[in-house]
């Protein structure tokens, strides 16, 4: 029996894990519940897992979270160490780490420190702590399963040794699949009218509005990239982008003899999360076959950087190391949040981004405490507002 902890329980991730998890009630027990701010739908989850905790962001969600649950008996915490709390009890074997943003590190961390089995939706973590991060788990025991579909499509066709050396498994390069958003054929002159109700339409994965905007953008595969990087040992120029439109193939390994194995299936997080859940066997996921007579083909292309300047932003930074990933993943959710609410336009996003990279104060060498890395996001993130706020003007 595994005992988890789900972080980001409410969210696209958390209710797809919980969806698995309820299809196999004699292998999964939950431990914690973490929602935030959304407390309707995580009394709803409460009520259907009995966690021993849930956790919210602060006392007054927890207050109507206790409303809502009335007598039914689960200690309520919140704010952000009740989060680390959840994630590094000793009961836990498991934690899933589906907080979007920088706002997911700290708990992430606190769970490699703590040797537990992570499943990793939270890209943002490796892109902000990458060295840091992969450093702890690796000191403490720390499992760490990708659950972010190309991820975990390269992890399934790695082979089962797999050492983090390429060379050692002959293999020539990983390639990332991209579906190219909803914006892959749209006119360039046309990008900087794209909504925020355009943006966070995904044309085949049903996703919380940060990925989708930053799938939109491509910074989607550029941080995929530099998780990639991370989680594989994989240097820069082994690193493959390749736009297919379908979302079929979730990515693949190129071998040395000429071989490029792939994993398929429908775009639906559940398998994913799945496969991570029931290693080392297979589960039911309730993902529906694959239907090949329904394909009606699959296609391939290049990314082209000045339709998605965000994925050419993220390979700089991913190449300049040390800091720059910290800046570019603050930069970014700065943006994005600025886009949402109109206050920029779509392909002022980069310029944001851009911007902060261009400030030379931030980047550094590598960061190797969390405060420092967070210091240093919460810099960028006043740095991008400013600038933001400057454009208004
Ligand atoms: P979402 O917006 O649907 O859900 C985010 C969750 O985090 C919610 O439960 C929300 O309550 C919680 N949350 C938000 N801000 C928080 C904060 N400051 N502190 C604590 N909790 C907070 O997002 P999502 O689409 O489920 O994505 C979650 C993570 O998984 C992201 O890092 C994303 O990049 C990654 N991911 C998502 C998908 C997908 O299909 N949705 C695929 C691959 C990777
Ligand atoms: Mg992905």
């Amino acid at each position: 029996m595994q005992i988890l902890t789900i972080l980001g329980s409410t969210g696209s991730i958390g209710v797809s894990t919980l969806n698995v998890i309820s299809r196999h009630p004699d292998q999964f027990q939950i431990f914690a519940l973490a929602g935030h701010t959304q407390v309707e739908k995580l009394a709803e989850q409460c009520r259907q897992f009995s966690p021993k905790y849930a956790v919210v962001a602060d006392k007054n969600h927890a207050t109507k979270l206790r409303e809502l649950l009335g007598s039914l008996k689960i200690e309520i915490l919140h704010g952000k160490q009740a989060l680390i709390d959840i994630a590094t009890a000793s009961e836990v074997t498991g934690v899933m780490c589906a907080i979007v943003g920088a706002a997911g590190l700290p708990s992430a961390l606190a769970a490699a420190q703590c040797g537990k089995t992570i499943y990793l939706a939270n890209k943002e973590t490796l892109v902000v702590s990458g060295s840091l991060f992969m450093e702890t788990a690796k000191a403490n025991g720390a499992k760490v399963l990708p659950i972010d579909s190309e991820h975990n499509a390269i992890f399934q066709v790695l082979p089962h040794d797999y050492s983090g050396s390429l060379k050692d498994s002959g293999i020539k390069s990983i390639i990332l699949t991209a579906s190219g958003g909803s914006f892959l054929h749209t006119p360039l002159n046309e990008l900087a009218q794209i909504t925020p109700t355009q943006a966070v339409k995904h044309p085949n994965w049903s996703m919380g509005q940060k990925i989708s905007v930053d799938s939109s953008t491509m910074m989607n595969k550029g941080l995929e990239l530099i998780e990639a990087h991370w989680l594989f040992n994989c240097p820069p120029e082994n690193l493959e982008v390749v736009i297919h439109p379908q979302s079929i193939i979730h990515s693949m390994v190129r071998y040395l003899d000429g071989s490029v194995l792939a994993q398929l299936g429908n775009p639906d997080m559940r398998t994913p999360i799945a496969y991570c859940l029931g290693l080392p066997e297979r589960i039911e996921s309730g993902v529906g076959d694959l239907d090949f007579g329904q394909l009606s083909g699959l296609t391939f292309s290049e990314p082209d950087f000045a339709r998605y300047p965000c994925l050419k932003l993220a390979y700089d930074a991913m190449l300049v190391g040390g800091s720059a990933p910290c800046v570019l993943n603050a930069a970014n959710e700065i943006a994005v949040a600025a886009f949402l609410r109109e206050q920029i336009g779509f392909t002022d996003i980069a310029r944001v981004v851009e911007h902060c990279l261009s400030q030379s104060e931030f980047i550094s060498g590598s960061l190797n405490s969390i405060d420092e890395l967070l210091d240093l996001d919460s810099e960028v993130r006043q740095n991008a507002a400013k600038w933001i706020n400057s454009l208004d003007a």
